[in-house]
């Protein structure tokens, strides 16, 4: 203790959290199990309530991962993380930032998608807030309930249209609460700034609807005016709680819900639907990336979409806007599309009824066709994308046909979780003999035809929102134009290497994701700025800087300051 100054302990003092003794230990963002310091425990006050030894945060990850293969199943594995997540929320995300791999079809698609299902039973501790078609004319007060000011990213789900699995109302709040892991885990945006949220506005589905452990509200769906009154008053409200900046992701809304909200507000606050914006930014990023692989230009492509929802259709926008930048009319670019929805090819003056708002700029002018084989005879596609959660609608002849058309066909299957692909990997490669450009939206282990190892990629909007949502937070981004997703998506593919493209791949690894998000931020920041989109000034000179600057990190506080040696483990002494 020699050469100790009065300033030194009062230094110390001052460093010391308002929080102390056992309740720094049962709060998730200051609990740092056996991690914390002998010093920490003895000013702190909780020397005693920690077995003796000190575990330093990498030991802890190891012990983490232990217990996390000792799990029998994935569902255990993810109540397992969430109660880490509940636990100790630094340790929580170093674990899933390490092992991104292991963790993300865990804290994702498709366990995710499991855990909604289940969230009766899954539910443990509040998490986010829940918002009922009861609490219209009292949605600021719910709001203030919610302990932190400074939120900065909202992700919002009324369940309707959970990954491919339907209406699975409030238990459809495992997706915002996951999808905010990410923003985190893959980002780095602080936890403290996001905050789930679910409407739940009802549900349709009777199953739930009966089930003695449904968390939501026993009644049907809303589908009157009070659903959009409840909407207007959340939006509201959001920017008076917390600034015309906080970032609103809509996230799993049934497609009649999705576009128009978007629509509504996309020009008014800073908001985007992941499912329609997201997904076409990570397909168009596959896309360009196909491309180098195909040797084709976006031009030379025929692309058929099975299903003509939310996904399908920001797909082919997005499609269509890359293509008019690269010179082609609006008209040329939708000659190159055909969708199929669940009454066949879309085309105009259909006998089954009219055609809706958002899919009419694709209805072809011909004969109507009635199934998405007949279409790929006709069309001969170059790429076929499937977002209908329809599994296994992508046929063996189907996928034969497309490797017969083609050197290379590009088969995307969408649709999450893995029990609603299009098609296995497996199944792509087969019977394409090899030749096909596969990605999926929910992962598939690495397939071996003929002798060769092909690595298919995840389209997955994970590899979008995180970037772009930090971006928008740091750089105080109000409205998220296309063009913003357009951006992501050549970033994205711009970071495919040839080892990638030669293994398969047409997005980088999954281990790299956390990389790619921060890229994307980068990329997203200069073009905010160049465009003039950005309202935080002055303009940084260096925006990997300011992006990694607001990066949260899984390194524990040092609550009390280490002025002088004090070892650590008596043991050693
Ligand atoms: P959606 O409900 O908006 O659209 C589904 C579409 O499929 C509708 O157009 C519907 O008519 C069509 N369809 C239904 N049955 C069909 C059939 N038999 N044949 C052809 N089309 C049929 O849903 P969405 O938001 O577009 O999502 C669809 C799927 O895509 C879901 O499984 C979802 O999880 C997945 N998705 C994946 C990602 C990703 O990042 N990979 C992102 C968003 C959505």
């Amino acid at each position: 203790m020699a050469g100790k100054t009065s300033t030194q302990d009062e230094e110390e003092l001052f460093a010391r959290p308002r929080v102390r003794g056992i309740e720094l230990m049962r709060n998730p963002t200051s609990n740092k199990g056996m991690a914390f310091s002998l010093k920490e425990r003895l000013l702190l006050g909780i020397h005693g309530l920690l077995p003796p030894v000190f575990l330093d945060q990498s030991d802890q990850v190891a012990i983490i991962m232990e217990n996390f293969y000792r799990w029998q199943n994935d569902l255990d594995r993810y109540i397992y993380l969430m109660s880490l997540q509940d636990r100790n929320e630094k340790l929580f995300y170093r674990v899933v930032t390490e092992h991104v791999e292991t963790m993300m079809p865990i804290i994702y698609t498709p366990t995710v998608g499991l855990a909604c299902q289940k969230y009766g039973v899954v539910y443990r501790k509040p998490r986010g807030l829940y918002i009922t078609i009861n609490d219209i004319g009292h949605v600021y007060d719910i709001l203030c309930n919610w302990p932190i000011d400074d939120v900065k990213t909202i992700v919002v789900t009324d369940g309707e249209r959970i990954l491919g699995l339907g209406d699975l109302g409030s238990y459809g709040m495992g997706i915002p609460v996951g999808k905010l892991a990410l923003y985190t885990a893959l980002a780095g945006v602080h936890p403290d700034q996001c905050l789930p949220i679910m409407l739940d506005v009802g549900t349709d589905n009777e199953t739930l609807l009966k089930d003695p452990m449904y968390i939501g509200l026993r009644q049907k769906r809303e589908r009157g005016p009070a659903y959009d009154q409840l909407v207007e008053e959340f939006m509201n409200k959001v920017v008076k709680r917390y600034g015309e900046n906080v970032l609103v992701q809509f996230e799993d809304f049934g497609n009649r819900n999705a576009f128009r909200l978007l629509e509504k507000y996309r020009y008014k606050f800073c908001t985007f639907n992941d499912d329609i914006q997201g997904t076409a930014s990570v397909a168009m990023a596959g896309i360009f990336a196909s491309l180098k692989l195909t040797g084709k230009s976006l031009a030379d492509n025929r692309f058929v979409f099975q299903g003509a929802g939310e996904a399908s259709i920001g797909i082919a926008e997005l499609i269509v806007k890359a293509m008019v930048v690269r010179g082609l009319t609006i008209e040329q670019a939708v000659q190159r599309i055909w969708m199929v929805d669940s009454r066949g090819l879309i085309v105009k003056n259909r006998p089954s009824g009219g055609v809706t708002e958002h899919k009419i700029k694709f209805a072809r002018d011909q004969k109507p066709i009635e199934k998405l084989e007949d279409v790929i005879k006709m069309v001969k596609p170059t790429a076929i994308i499937g977002a209908s959660a329809i599994a296994g609608a992508f046929t063996e002849t189907i996928l034969r046909m497309m490797g017969k058309f083609n050197d290379r066909p590009v088969i995307f299957a969408l649709s999450n979780p893995t029990s609603k692909a299009e098609c296995t990997a497996e199944q792509a490669y087969t019977f394409t003999e090899g030749k096909a450009v596969f990605a999926s939206g929910s992962p598939f282990p690495p397939v071996t035809y003929k002798g060769k190892t092909f690595y298919s990629g995840q389209g997955n909007n994970a590899y979008i929102f995180p970037g772009v949502g930090l971006a928008v937070t740091v750089c105080d981004i109000r409205s998220i134009t296309e063009d913003v997703f357009l951006e992501a998506a050549e970033t994205l593919s711009e970071m495919v290497t040839a080892k990638d493209l030669a293994e398969g791949r047409i997005y980088p690894p999954l281990s790299d994701i956390r990389r790619v998000s921060t890229s994307i931020a980068v990329k997203i920041a200069e073009f905010a700025y160049k465009t003039g989109l950005a309202y935080h000034q002055p303009e940084p000179g260096d925006k990997a800087k300011l992006i990694q600057e607001h990066q949260y990190k899984t390194d524990y506080e040092q609550f009390i300051s280490p002025i002088y040696d004090w070892p650590n483990n008596p043991a050693k002494i």
